[in-house]
């Protein structure tokens, strides 16, 4: 397996990560107090959308996310639960794959919105997976409150997993 994808993933970039994580206006689960840029809320707006098509029967809770590539198409995903809890995928994870399976690999910003307090935050496996695009993926945090957290994959999912963790020492 090729380990270029770390290059693009930027998870070494520990610096980096530190000073987006010292720019994030907002503590996860403490609420958001960002006034989106416009291209942001486009994303927001999007991820808006896309929620109303969640298919969440067992849990009722909608989720709905907008990822835009490098090119600016934006990906749309919703979460789809399934009765085997197991096969549910979440709306982030979604987006990603539907963006790889049409030929993008390189994101500038993914945005995520759900009915919580705070604004919502990916899962872990969603970090995960996003962090192996890019660190330094800017996330768009928001709930129907419109209120907005803003912070990237890389300050989100810090000392993620990685084949040669040493490398970057
Ligand atoms: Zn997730």
């Amino acid at each position: 397996m090729s380990m270029t994808r770390r290059d693009l993933a930027g998870l070494a970039g520990a610096a980096v990560l530190a000073s987006a994580t010292e720019a994030t206006a907002a503590t996860p689960g403490k609420g958001g107090n960002v006034t989106p840029t416009p291209a942001q809320q486009k994303l927001i707006d999007a991820a808006r959308e896309v929620r109303q098509r969640a298919y969440a029967p067992y849990s009722h809770f909608l989720v709905g996310a907008a990822l835009e590539t490098e090119d600016g198409t934006v990906f749309k995903g919703c979460n789809v639960e399934n009765l085997s809890y197991g096969a549910t995928i979440c709306a982030e994870r979604n987006a990603v794959f539907q963006a790889v399976a049409a030929g993008h690999k390189k994101f500038k910003a993914i945005a995520v919105v759900g009915d919580l307090p705070a604004p919502i935050t990916p899962c872990g496996m969603c970090r995960q997976v996003l962090g192996e695009f890019g660190g330094q993926t800017e996330v768009i945090c928001t709930n129907l409150k419109k209120e907005v957290m803003v912070s990237t994959v890389g300050a989100l999912l810090p000392a993620a997993f990685d084949f040669d963790p040493g490398k970057y020492k």
